[in-house]
Formats: structure tokens, sequence, C-alpha cells
């Protein structure tokens, strides 16, 4: 049988991101080190994070660690990746929803190109907050050295719209508190609670607007048209309406729901359901849909999308893509045409990250942020996110 997950505190989704060899892995193994040592969690050794399995989110392959602490305040989901293509895909395609992230830059090294285009990817797909880990400081010969790392890092955060002279610039050393010296421990947990504090906890999932893509239909003889899915976000329970749109928009009532065969009072995001809706011809209903809270999401053809062509070592195109290219988009549950445009750009090479205007063959409830994969002969060719929806 199940336990049941106890909620005590509220619980955020964190990641590393910053340019290779700044120090990712190792401060995230010394976090659940430091925290381990409070009692707070498991320690977590650097090989099992760098050694993650590979993960498919959309059908994209992506190599991503997940680390599980708590703090005293906060319960926390951590995301360590070892490539910057990991990062790229699993950021653009929001595989991890960060509510916030650690910017690991080494205080040696400074900014790298990979440390800049980790803040860019950050700032386009959402993560508001961020908080500076200015790794290596052990290594560091004088301090000035690490005001300047500073300073630049701060001046590169406002050039991309973060508050910079706000966000908290910790000076650690991973590799030091890993080995147990108590300075460098006291400097990853005096990072802990600068995220605690400075990230805030984001508005849940639970509070929001119901919403579940549809995987499956079935019907229940004498009962009625049920639709199985897993839910994105809010919560539900029997006699509440719901829209389900790509079916012209049809209001219904929930007569029921049930998870794995047993019936359940309320559903809530994150659980897989089966739901009972009155009156709907089975017909009428069908994967790729989305049951919703009725108003709270529109359907529409026309959206902008930033989107990474897989390079041909991913799986991906040998070839570039083009203006007039007509790939599948997999949108949730959804495999729907759609006809891109790239703009000025006009050609987007494998290995790289584009914005195009797509046009889907119908409609499909989007909004801004929500990743899709597309697909080209049963394949993934590209991970993208919507910008914006509209023209
Ligand atoms: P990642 O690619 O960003 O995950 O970086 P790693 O965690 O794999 O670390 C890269 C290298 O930097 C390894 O050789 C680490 O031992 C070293 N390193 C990591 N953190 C520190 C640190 O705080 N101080 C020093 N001196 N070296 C570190
Ligand atoms: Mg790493």
């Amino acid at each position: 049988s199940k336990t049941a997950y106890v909620r005590t505190k509220p619980h955020l989704n964190i990641g590393t991101m910053g340019h290779v060899d700044h120090g990712k892995t190792t401060l995230t193994a010394a976090i659940t080190k430091v925290l381990a040592e409070r009692g707070a969690g498991t320690f977590v050794p650097f090989d099992r994070i760098d050694r993650a399995p590979e993960e498919a989110a959309r059908g994209i392959t992506i190599n991503i660690a997940h680390v599980e602490y708590e703090t005293d305040t906060r319960h926390y989901a951590h995301v360590d990746m070892p490539g910057h293509a990991d990062y790229v895909k699993n950021m653009v395609t929001g595989a991890a929803q960060l509510d916030g992230a650690i910017l690991v830059v080494s205080a040696l090294d400074g900014i790298m190109p990979q440390t800049a285009e980790h803040v860019l990817l950050a700032r386009q797909v959402g993560v508001d907050h961020i908080v500076v880990a200015l790794n290596k400081a052990d290594g560091a010969a004088d301090e000035e050295l690490i005001d300047l790392v500073e300073l630049e890092v701060r001046d590169l955060l406002t050039a991309q719209g973060y508050a910079g002279d706000a966000v908290p610039v910790v000076r650690v050393s991973g590799l030091r508190a890993l080995a147990g010296d108590p300075r460098w421990t006291a400097s990853v947990e005096a990072l802990l609670d600068a995220v605690d504090t400075y990230v805030p906890t984001p508005e849940r999932y639970l509070d929001a607007p119901f919403l579940m893509p549809v995987e499956n239909v079935l019907t229940i003889t004498g009962r009625g048209t049920v639709v199985t899915g897993a839910v994105e976000r809010g919560t539900l329970v029997p006699g509440d309406r719901v829209a389900v749109l790509g079916a012209d928009g049809v209001e219904t009532v929930v007569t029921g729901l049930e998870t794995f065969g047993k019936p359940m009072r309320q559903a809530q995001a994150g659980d897989n359901v089966a739901v009972l809706l009155r009156g709907v011809p089975r017909d009428a209903v069908r994967r790729g849909h989305v049951v919703a809270a009725p108003g709270s999401v529109v359907p529409a053809r026309r959206f902008r999308a930033r989107v990474y062509v897989l390079s041909g070592r991913e799986g991906g195109r040998t070839t570039p893509i083009a203006t007039g290219y007509r790939p599948q988009f997999y949108i949730r549950t959804a495999d729907v045409v759609g006809d891109v445009d790239l703009g000025a750009v006009a050609v987007a090479r494998p290995g790289e990250t584009v914005e195009m205007t797509v046009e889907l063959g119908r409609e499909v409830p989007l909004e801004p942020g929500l990743g899709f994969a597309v697909r080209e002969g049963g394949r993934t060719v590209g991970a993208g996110t919507v910008v914006s929806v509209g023209s």
C-alpha cells in the first residue's frame, strides 16, 4: 500500500545552473551533505549525481539528477545536469519547472559563455529568482579578485532583467564543504539561507484553476464517458463544472472521480485520475483535448515559440529547417500539425535555438511557458516553449 506524502513545509523546485566545471555537481553534493549532518535529508555523493540516469521528457532525452532535501522552512527538489545541451533542452521544454535557480560561477574563472546563456534561458522560461554561488572561493588568491567577479555577475544579471543589485551572492566552496571544512560548510548554510529567504514560495499549482490533459477516453456502461490523465494543476471535486477544450468547449459537470480504481473525494495537481463527465458522448472527446475550469484557458492556433533544434548526434535532423517547414507539434497530449515561420532568420541549423511563429492545424489551449516537442516521421527533432499566444 502507498504511504501518503505528508506535506509539512512548502515545496519548491530549484536547480543548479552555470558553466561546465564551475562546480554545480560538487555543490549539489555538498548541500546534501551539510543538510544530512543537520539531520535533514540524505547525503547524495558526487558520483550518484553526476551519473544520473537519462530521462525522456516529451520524447527528448535529458540527463538530469533529482535530489531532495529540507531546510528548516522548506522542502526542495533540486535538479542538476551534466551537460550544457541538457540545460538547454530541459529549460526550453520546462521539463523541470524551476521556482528558483542557484547560478554557480567559479570565482577563479568568472563569467563564461554558458553562464550567460543559462541566465538568458532562465529569464526566457520565467525563472524569476536567482541566487548566485561564487564557488571555488577557497582557491582565490585575494578577495579583490572575487569582488570583481561578483560585480561582473551582478552586471550580467541586471543586463538580463534581474535585480542584479539585490540578488544574493554567496562565496562558497563546494569542494571544501564536502570535505567537512567548517568555514566552508558554513558558507553552504549561508547559501541555503539565501535561497530560503530570497526565492519566494510560488503560487502553488494547487491554487490554480483546474487543468488536465486527456490521455484516454473510456466508456463505463450505464455511467457515461470517462477521461483519464494526470492533473496538471488545480483541484477537482465531483460536482465541479469543467470545459472540454478541443471539443468545441463543451461544458459539463464532473459526476465521479477515481484513482487506480478507487473513488476519491478530491483530485489535485500530480494525481492520475479518471473523471466521469455528465452527458458527454464518447466520440465528443479524445486524447489531446484538455479538461479545465471553464474560462481558465483559451485555445488558439497561432503562437510565438523558442525552439531548440536537436542536433544529429541527439537524434535530430542533420539538415536545417526553414520557413514553410510543417512538422507535428506535441503539446501536452495533443499531436497537431503546424506551419513554421522563422521570420528574418529564415533558417535554423541543428544545434541552434531559434524563435519562430507557429500556425497550428487546429486550436489547442496554449499559454506562455508551456513546453512542447517538435516531431517529424516519429522522431523528436526539436524542443520548445511557448513565448506568446496569438499573432
Ligand atoms: P560542474 O561541471 O559544474 O558540475 O562541476 P563539478 O562539480 O564537476 O566540478 C568541476 C571541477 O571543479 C572538479 O574537479 C571539482 O573538484 C572542482 N571543484 C568544484 N567545486 C570546487 C571548489 O569549491 N573549490 C575548488 N578548488 N574546486 C572545486
Ligand atoms: Mg556537473
